[in-house]
């Protein structure tokens, strides 16, 4: 009797403690890639999931009121992969001939969105697409075209294998959120860009390279970071090399959450 007790009293202690934590879980709003209907890649939503946060796609709009009302209610903002950028708007460059699909109203909303979060404080992870975005809005530029435009880049960085494949090698900056995240300063990640940061943004530090001296990260401070590779084709296929990635970010979401009331 005694004992069945004990094991009633842990289990009732256990059962109120998952119900806190998940009640504390952070939302995480996901930048929409498509808009009818708003959806984004299951892969993000899967990776933000395995990392304990509670994901939620935003819907591209430039209504600057709908946009404050969904950052008044999430705690942190991913931004997902996409287009390249439209560079004579953004960066001020004429457009080469190696140019992709440019989508005018996503890059609206996307600078928008980054703009507005940043100033709130929220934490914020841009990927690929994601991570030019945050550093083209704080003044950076791009490589609209890396094999025409970065001289002595010779790696592959549009790879022909699947996604939770890793084909090139990156070095992590020491102290840098990759290199405190991930315990290590080299990774093999995967690749599908042609464009890439060139010069950083004000403010912004490198925290990762490919052995070509293309950026593959960069980080505002110890919450608002980008990268270019794509952690999230491997935690969704199974694969937890980067999954300490985003549970850092759902971690510092988490922290945000905290502070708001
Ligand atoms: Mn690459």
């Amino acid at each position: 009797m005694k004992r069945l007790s004990i094991i009633l009293a842990v289990a009732i202690l256990s059962l109120s403690f998952f119900q806190e934590s998940a009640a504390k879980s952070p939302l995480i709003g996901v930048s929409a890639s498509e808009n009818s209907p708003a959806a984004a890649p299951s892969t993000y939503i899967k990776s933000i999931r395995k990392a304990g946060g509670v994901p939620v796609v935003i819907p591209m709009t430039t209504d600057k009121e709908q946009l404050e009302k969904i950052l008044a209610t999430v705690d942190g903002i991913l931004m997902t992969g996409g287009e390249d950028i439209d560079p004579l708007k953004y960066y001020g460059e004429e457009p080469l001939r190696a140019q992709g699909e440019i989508v005018p109203y996503r890059d609206e909303f996307d600078c928008m969105l980054i703009k507005m979060a940043v100033e709130k404080g929220l934490p914020l992870l841009g990927i690929c697409r994601g991570e030019q975005l945050l550093n083209v809005v704080f003044g950076g530029t791009l490589y609209q075209d890396i094999p025409s435009q970065a001289k002595d880049s010779y790696v592959k960085h549009r790879q022909q294998a699947p996604s939770s494949y890793g084909t090139h090698s990156i070095s992590i900056e020491k102290g840098s959120i990759l290199n405190k995240v991930l315990g290590t300063e080299r990774a093999v990640v995967n690749s599908f860009h042609h464009q890439a940061v060139k010069d950083p943004a004000p403010g912004f530090k490198v925290i990762a390279r490919a052995a070509d001296g293309i950026i593959e990260g960069i980080q505002m401070n110890e919450k608002v970071f980008g990268l270019q590779f794509h952690p999230e084709g491997f935690v969704s296929s199974g694969d937890d090399t980067f999954l300490p990635i985003f549970q850092y970010f759902v971690e510092k979401a988490t922290e945000y959450q905290g502070s708001k009331k």
